[in-house]
């Protein structure tokens, strides 16, 4: 029996399970040979069981990513359905009844009734199917928030353990990112843990630094969640990827798929960061910095570990695939032991990698955590896909700006472009578009965008603004893909929610 979470509700099917899996072929690399599962070289022929890997956890989240999806993978085919039924009598009815029976709502009755003047109306349909979905997805997880939540008060006493009173995370806006907390790290929603995406992992330093000034004034103030005197750190994350598959065509096109240039631009931005904080308030020791890569095919990490002055180098990493490798048969104690063994011998690499020493002994336990929840991870992707991702290229199901939905992380899903502006946030959003050109456009399907933004319903006035700001990203949008617009191929949603986790999604009218 699986375990009971979000979606249980409702019968879906699994993702593919391991004993199909088996018929899988293994991929072939860019070169054309069988490709080499780096964790496990028995896939996709034998199923891995790391001793350390949370199989109950890892079958909530399969049937999350099922449901999650299936919403949104059904609307195509119903729509088919739907164009097939032409003017018969009672179009109207019948095309309601296959909406309320596969998408679980029906369609806007205006759209179905100017049906018999020009034909259906795919596009719209499409695009309020693709909002219904997202909508009631975010409803359905909801739920699943105040659980982790309640898990996030362990993280939370575990990062200030490690010695950290906030951790801020900065990923790649790319769709194969966007399970990158729930899956790829394990980690839950949490009152110490800040998230964002930029195309390339190119964050905002400035922004950060503002954050990071926020957080320790909050220290100062309220002594949450450490002291200011006592010595914590706040730890800025950024996370790269690449393609083990295909390394020069599916890495990240924001770095033209060359690894060496994604990872050396996060660690620019990091070392940017830290050294901005030391210049303005000579206090560089209260930061860490850390940067992880990731295989969007296999969904395993690497994590460059710091020496012990906090300096990272591009060389010095552990490569978890490898430790998955190596600890595989092991019992739980001497797994455990061969991880925190590989994290201290990587400090004495010489070379290129050499560094000054091995990191505090905080950042080595929270290291150790990080590739021990990942190992969960590349199990996922060995029993529910045969050890490689099916989708190895994007497939993303929309475009989500702004703030992003907190209960919709899966892979995939959506591409993510954080912005305030348009105008700040125009690359991003640019890498989107062309990405969803080739998706949906060329598919004659739209683009469907949703912009969302949180707000702090204890700040007056704070919720009108937010519609405001909502209301001017949206206009802007519209200006810059006018030939998109006027095609009839792009759609805008927009919703607003308290930043309070769990809350519910308001949706904003568009003019
Ligand atoms: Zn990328």
């Amino acid at each position: 029996m699986r375990g009971i979470g979000a979606g249980d509700s409702i019968p879906m099917p699994m993702a593919r399970q391991f004993s199909q899996a088996e018929a899988v072929q293994a991929p072939r690399q860019f070169d054309g040979t069988p490709a080499v599962h780096p964790a496990c070289v028995s896939l996709p022929t034998r199923q891995c069981h790391h001793v350390l890997a949370n199989k109950a956890e890892n079958d909530r989240l399969a049937r999350c990513e099922e449901s999650i999806k299936q919403r949104f993978d059904e609307i195509v085919p119903v729509l088919k359905e739907v164009a097939a039924l032409g003017a018969s009598r009672d179009f109207t009815e019948q095309a309601n009844r296959l909406a309320e029976q596969h998408l679980g709502h029906r369609f806007p009755d205006a759209v179905l009734e100017r049906s018999w003047i020009h034909g259906v109306d795919v596009p719209t349909l499409y695009s309020s199917s693709v909002f219904s979905a997202l909508t009631a997805g975010v409803e359905q997880f909801s739920q699943r928030i105040h659980q982790e939540l309640a898990d996030g008060q362990s993280l939370d006493a575990l990062l200030v353990d490690c010695g950290f009173h906030a951790v801020n995370v900065s990923a790649c806006a790319d769709g194969r990112l966007k399970g990158l907390f729930p899956y790829i790290l394990r980690l839950p929603a949490s009152d110490l843990l800040r998230r964002s995406a930029f195309a390339g992992t190119l964050f905002d330093v400035e922004d950060d630094i503002l954050d990071w000034q926020a957080a320790e004034l909050r220290r100062f103030r309220e002594g949450y969640p450490s002291t200011s005197d006592s010595g914590t750190r706040y730890l800025k994350v950024a996370v790269y990827h690449g393609s083990s598959l295909d390394p020069t065509h599916q890495g990240c096109a924001a770095h033209q798929s060359n690894e060496k240039v994604a990872m050396e631009a996060a660690l620019e931005r990091l070392q940017q960061f830290r050294q901005g904080i030391e210049n303005a308030f000579c206090c560089g020791a209260s930061t860490d910095i850390l940067l992880i890569g990731l295989d969007t095919d296999t969904d395993a990490i690497r994590i460059h570990v710091p020496d012990s002055q906090g300096d990272l180098s591009l060389f010095r990493f552990v490569d978890n695939a490898e430790l998955y490798k190596k600890t595989l048969g092991m019992n739980a104690d001497q797994a455990r032991l061969t991880i925190y063994e590989a994290i201290e011998n990587v400090s004495d690499v010489g070379g290129w990698g050499q560094g000054a020493g091995k990191p505090h002994d905080g950042m080595r336990r929270l290291i150790a955590n990080l590739l021990i929840n990942n190992l969960s991870q590349i199990e996922y992707v060995a029993e529910n896909y045969g050890g490689w991702y099916p989708d190895k290229g994007h497939g993303e199901r929309f475009i989500s700006i702004g703030d992003g939905f907190q209960e919709l992380q899966v892979r995939n899903l959506a591409y993510f472009a954080r912005l305030d502006t348009v105008e700040e946030g125009v690359a991003d959003l640019d890498v989107g578009v062309k990405i969803f050109r080739h998706l949906n456009v060329e598919q004659g399907l739209p683009i469907p965008m949703a912009i969302h933004y949180s707000y702090d319903a204890n700040v007056p006035g704070h919720k009108d603004r937010i519609v405001i700001k909502l209301q001017r990203v949206a206009a802007a949008i519209r200006a810059r893909y006018s030939d998109l617009l006027s095609a009839g191929m792009l759609y805008l949603h927009g919703s607003i929610q308290d930043q309070k986790l769990g809350s519910p999604l308001e949706e904003v009218p568009l003019p």
